[in-house]
């Protein structure tokens, strides 16, 4: 068997589109755009690649970005109080606090800090709770683009066996849910897990959220599966070039014998997030503005 290759990089395009449609009948309903303010602090590069594309494609997608760049060296307090106005702005309907932070910035308070109704990233305690309780909130942006490419690519999920590998609050937990909610049966793996090839093996659907560069291999995978692929690693540079090539959690070339379907790295999940992220702000827009959120998003 070869696996459908699934198009992430497609689908978060088609994705984009959409939100860039509807964004402009918002401003039309509203009288406004909607909103996207990111907040990133220090001078890391890999977060400046990631505001900066953020940014782009906030624009792009016909909505207003609110960019602030703050130094590593920034008080908590004015971190606070900075979340504090973009609570207040009714311009912004979403707010994005670049993770990681510079050590001396406690993540968790600042994620309690912003709005749950602004809280695009779904990072908020409430907003997990309110996904495990099964009222709509904000869901992470790379579980839930996980999940917009399962059902469109298995339509109904009942009665399958998934496997999440990776406990995370932003990828393994929240996926983990969101399965369970479309009635999967739901394996939650981790570095603890005995015999972790077994429990894959008896996965319809696999998620690999692990951070480890190629580590399931064909052999953990049941003939058919549909395996979707979180990780990017890179991988250290051959001979003579300056950069090592990224690769995902999955073995993808031999994987690709054995499963029904699975997503490439890079192409599969990573560009879902930020199309996945204008969604939840639009989404956001209509909430604070009091219309009611487009269907098919
Ligand atoms: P994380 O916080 O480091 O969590 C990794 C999880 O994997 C942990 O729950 C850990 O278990 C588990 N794990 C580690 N080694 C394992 C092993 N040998 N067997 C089974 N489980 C193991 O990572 P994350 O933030 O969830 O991200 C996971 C991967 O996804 C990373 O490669 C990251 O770069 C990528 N990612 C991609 C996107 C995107 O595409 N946009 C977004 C977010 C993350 P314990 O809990 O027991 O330690």
């Amino acid at each position: 068997m070869t696996a459908t290759r699934i198009d992430g990089k497609a689908f978060a395009a088609k994705l984009r589109e959409r939100v860039g449609e509807h964004a402009l009948e918002f401003a039309k309903a509203a009288g406004r755009k909607p909103g996207l303010a990111v907040v990133l602090v220090g001078d890391d590069p890999a977060s400046q690649v990631y505001v900066g594309s953020k940014g782009k494609a906030t624009v792009a997608a016909n909505m207003e970005s609110f960019e602030h760049r703050l130094p590593d060296d920034t008080p908590e307090a004015d971190l606070l109080a900075l979340v504090e106005q973009l609570n207040e702005d009714e311009r912004v309907d979403g707010i994005l606090v670049q993770l990681p932070l510079p050590g001396h910035l406690d993540e968790q308070s600042i994620i309690a800090s912003i709005s749950p109704d602004k809280d695009v990233d779904g990072f908020h305690v409430i907003n997990a709770g309110r996904l495990s309780v099964g009222q709509s909130g904000f869901v992470p942006c790379t579980p839930l683009g996980c999940m917009m490419l399962l059902t469109d690519r298995l339509g109904d999920l009942s009665g399958l066996e998934a496997v999440v590998l990776g406990r995370s609050n932003i990828v393994g937990k929240p996926m983990a849910q969101l399965l369970l909610d479309a009635n999967a049966t739901v394996t939650i793996a981790h570095s603890r897990t005995r015999e972790v090839e077994s429990v894959v093996k008896r996965a319809d659907i696999v998620v690999a959220a692990v951070g480890r560069p190629e580590m399931i291999r064909k052999e953990w995978l049941k003939e058919g599966a549909t395996v979707i692929d979180v990780g990017i690693n890179r991988l250290p540079p051959e001979p003579g070039k300056e950069k090592g090539r990224l690769v995902g959690d999955v073995a993808f070339g031999e994987a690709s014998e054995v499963a029904g379907a699975i997503t490439p790295v890079p192409g599969g999940v990573g560009p879902m997030t930020i199309a996945v992220l204008l969604r939840n702000t639009l989404v956001a827009a209509h909430r604070n503005a009091g219309l009611d959120v487009p269907e098919g998003l």
